[in-house]
Parts: structure tokens; C-alpha cells; sequence
């Protein structure tokens, strides 16, 4: 024992160049595996005892593949969350796509104006038509609905430092992004109102002070209220605002930009439209989430408001880039000529529980005879991304119970798939929901669930 730990100690650590050598084929660049080697071997060195050569080779070899695995790829989307923010939010159009990498691959006329020759208006288009489609009097894109709330406080943060905000509304988005807290950080000062579950314009009037900058309204985006709750409605509280000349902000974060209940949801999402109908001085959405398009922070409503918006220098930091607002003008095409058919996220809610079950039975049959007990169940996905909280969408699912190793074991190795399967483990099954899954995807899936489960069978 005594003499195995000594001769332990004695072991070299391998060269560079030999570990290089004994690593199998992968196509990360060579100064980056280089470098994970170097890191590796430093790491060694440290130990009190140096691992065996094959077992530091191992371990090299797992941090590759790790490193490989967490370059951005293409997933199955299989959670039944249509808007899925860990896994990029919207799929754009197939139309947005190709208009994407037309002028990803070119010059463009960006900021030149091709009548005149001169300097033109960057994302003249896309801000034309998003009034359109907002039925507001201008528009202008930053880089996300967060970028929008910083450049909007920042812009009516002076003299005057308030924001009055509902208690009721103080939302938390996704991983620690706080709505509050992004106010704070540009300079605002936060009057809270009201209860959690119950404020009233009344509580507005009297927050009302000569420090007041700014009314914001935010919208419940990935939560729901139920029970003993008011707040008051847009119309109400704009008429406030202006009777005391204050501006009114709206916040949609999901921002409907169609009727979601044309596409069988029970629940009815804000549109930007209704919101500046209902005197809204300022909205703003995400283009990433109903809307369908890129990243990116889309605000409409009052021309001299949008105008001072735009020449803050901070809106330099935050514009978008040619590859965004390409995206973005071609989904908003898409919108307003109302072929939005080709909109995956529209589309994905309008499917019924009949054509998903069809394609469930199809790929049922091409899964007989693996280790697995498998069957069509029930999904709830929803829509996700801060949308339609209380609308679940009634969904079905492939259901695997896999006999060979446990449901996670078998959801992690979906998950190294290639291409990657995200699925959900629920009731003791590991749940596929088709709703999400492209049609085109499904022998892919099929594919996938095979190699894992001989895989699993192997091992
Ligand atoms: C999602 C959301 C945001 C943030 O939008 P990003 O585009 O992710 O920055 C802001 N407000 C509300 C209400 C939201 O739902």
C-alpha cells in the first residue's frame, strides 16, 4: 500500500504534446483545445497525487466534449413551452430567416439613403411599419424590452426622480432580472402603490407629487392573479397621467401583436394597438417573444416622445444591429399582410390535440421494440416567456419509461443526443410534448429516442 502511493507520486505529468496526441478527433480549434489541456495539466500538477496518464487523458477528453456541447447549437424543443427562454425564445419565420442571411452576407443600405445617396435613417423601414402595425405615431428598436425600460427611465429621470409603479406589478423576469431593480439602476426613484393584489387609480392620484416622472404600467406577463384582485384599466390611468401631464408608459413585455385567442387560447394578451388606443403615451415589447422575431426591445407611441427617446446618447449603446433589424422587418411584413401562417409560434398555438396525437401514433409505431415502455399522454405546455401565464395549453406527449436505467439518466442522454432532445420528466415518465416539435423534426426524435435506448441497453 505504502509503496503503491510512493510509486503514485512518482508519476510524470504527461507532456503537452503526448496528451494532444491521444485525444480522439474533434473539430474545436486547436489553440482552444490547447489551452484546455495546459489547464488541465496545471491543475494535475497541484494535486498531491498525480493521476494515472490514461485517467488525465480521460479527463481532457470529458472537458472537450462539454466545452463542444456548449457551442450554440440547434435543439428539439420537446417541453411544449412554445416560448422557451433557455432554449432562444421565438424560431423565426422561414421568410426571416433567408432575409437574415441575404444581408448577413452582403453590404446594405443600413444607414444610407439610397434616393439621395447621403446618410439615410437607420431602420427607417421597420420603424414605419411597426407604427402601422402598433397604430401609434412612431416607433423606434433597441436591443431588448429591458434595454427599453433603461432608456425610457433614463430619458424622464431628471429633475423630477419618480416612478410610480403598482405593488401588484413589480415583476421578476426569468433568472434575477427584476423589473424594479432595472429602474433603480438607471436612477429612479420607485413609489410603490397599492396592495399586492389590489390598487386603484385613486392610489395613483395621490402618489402624484412635483417629483413625479413617470407612471409605469407593467404587464403580469408570466404570472396570474386570482381572487380578490384589482388593478385599474389602462384607459383609467392614462386619463390620470394626462389630466396631471405626467407621461404614461406601458410595459407589454410579451407583446401580442395579434388577437391570441384566434389561436385558441382562452385568454386575451394585451396587443401594443389596444394599449395606445387606451392612451398609452409609450409601450413596449419584446421582438423575441409573441411577436416572433429577434431580440429585441420595441417601443411605439407619442412622435416627440419617441424623437427625445432617440437622441438620448445612451440610445447609441443600445440599437440593433443589421442581422436584427433584418429579422425584425420581415416579420413585421409578415404580421401585417397577414400571412403570419408561416410564424412558428402562432402556428405551434393554433395546432389541435388531433394532428398532434396523428403524429404521436406515427412515430409510436416506429418506436416498437426498444426497451421501453412508451405511450400518448397529456401535456400542458404553455406558452412561455412571460406570456399568457394562465393559459395552458392542453398538449400531447410521448410518454417513456425506460426499462434499462432511470427516467433522468434517459432525459440527460436526450439530451446529449445529437441533435439535442430538451424533454421533461413528469410522473415517473420522461415526457416529450409534440406541440414543439417541428413536424419535419419528428423522424429526428424517432432517431434519437432509438440510439439512446440501445445506447441505454449497451451500457
Ligand atoms: C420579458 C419581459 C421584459 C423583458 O424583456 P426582454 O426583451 O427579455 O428584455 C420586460 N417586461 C416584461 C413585462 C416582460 O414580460
Amino acid at each position: 500500500m505504502h509503496d503503491k502511493i510512493r510509486a503514485g507520486t512518482r508519476r510524470q505529468i504527461p507532456a503537452v504534446n503526448t496528451v494532444l496526441d491521444s485525444l480522439d478527433g474533434h473539430d474545436l480549434p486547436r489553440p482552444v483545445v490547447l489551452d484546455v489541456v495546459r489547464r488541465e495539466l496545471k491543475r494535475e500538477r497541484k494535486r498531491p497525487r498525480i493521476s494515472k496518464p490514461a485517467a488525465i487523458v480521460e479527463r481532457i477528453q470529458q472537458r472537450l466534449t462539454d466545452l463542444k456541447r456548449s457551442r450554440l447549437q440547434t435543439v428539439i424543443n420537446a417541453t411544449g413551452v412554445i416560448i422557451h427562454t433557455n432554449l432562444g425564445r421565438a424560431p423565426l419565420a422561414s421568410e426571416a430567416v433567408e432575409a437574415l442571411s441575404r444581408i448577413a452576407g452582403s453590404y446594405a443600405n443600413l444607414e444610407q439613403d439610397l434616393a439621395t445617396g447621403s446618410r439615410g435613417q437607420r431602420a427607417g423601414y421597420v420603424e414605419h411599419a411597426m407604427t402601422v402595425l402598433c397604430g401609434s405615431q412612431a416607433a423606434m428598436i433597441v436591443n431588448n424590452c429591458a434595454a427599453a425600460l433603461v432608456l425610457i427611465a433614463r430619458h424622464f429621470i431628471g429633475e423630477k426622480t419618480e416612478i410610480i409603479i403598482s405593488r401588484g406589478e413589480m415583476v421578476q423576469i426569468g433568472g434575477g432580472f427584476r423589473i424594479g431593480e432595472i429602474l433603480e439602476a438607471s436612477g429612479a426613484v420607485l413609489r410603490e402603490v397599492g396592495a399586492t393584489n389590489k390598487t386603484n387609480v385613486s392610489d395613483f392620484a395621490r402618489a402624484i407629487t412635483n417629483r413625479t416622472a413617470l407612471i409605469l404600467k407593467v404587464h403580469r406577463s408570466n404570472f396570474f392573479m386570482g381572487g380578490f384582485v384589482a388593478s385599474p384599466a389602462t384607459r383609467d390611468l392614462a386619463a390620470l397621467a394626462h389630466k396631471r401631464r405626467i407621461p404614461f408608459v406601458h410595459d407589454l413585455g410579451s407583446g401580442a401583436t395579434f388577437d391570441t385567442r384566434k389561436q385558441g387560447l382562452e385568454e386575451h394578451e394585451p396587443t401594443a394597438h389596444e394599449a395606445i388606443n387606451e392612451g398609452a403615451d409609450l409601450v413596449c415589447f419584446s421582438g423575441d417573444k409573441l411577436f416572433g422575431g429577434p431580440q429585441a426591445g420595441i417601443i411605439a407611441g407619442k412622435k416627440n416622445y419617441i424623437e427625445a427617446l432617440k437622441g438620448e446618447p445612451l440610445f447609441r449603446a443600445l440599437r440593433c444591429d443589421k442581422l436584427v433589424l433584418a429579422g425584425l422587418q420581415t416579420t413585421v411584413d409578415l404580421h401585417l399582410s397577414a400571412s403570419d401562417s408561416t410564424l412558428p409560434v402562432p402556428a405551434f398555438m393554433r395546432l389541435t390535440k388531433d394532428e398532434l396525437r396523428a403524429r404521436a401514433a406515427a412515430m409510436l409505431v416506429r418506436l416498437r421494440g426498444l426497451p421501453l415502455q412508451i405511450s400518448i399522454g397529456r401535456g400542458s405546455g404553455n406558452v412561455g416567456g412571460g406570456s399568457l401565464a394562465q393559459s395552458v395549453i392542453p398538449s400531447v406527449t410521448l410518454d417513456i419509461v425506460p426499462e434499462q436505467c432511470p427516467v433522468q439518466e434517459f432525459a440527460a442522454k436526450l439530451r446529449s443526443s445529437s441533435p439535442p432532445v430538451i424533454a421533461y420528466v413528469s410522473g415517473g415518465a420522461v415526457k416529450l410534448d409534440l406541440r414543439t416539435i417541428f413536424p419535419a423534426q419528428d423522424d429526428t426524435v424517432v432517431d434519437c429516442i432509438r440510439s439512446v435506448s440501445t445506447q441505454a441497453q449497451s451500457a
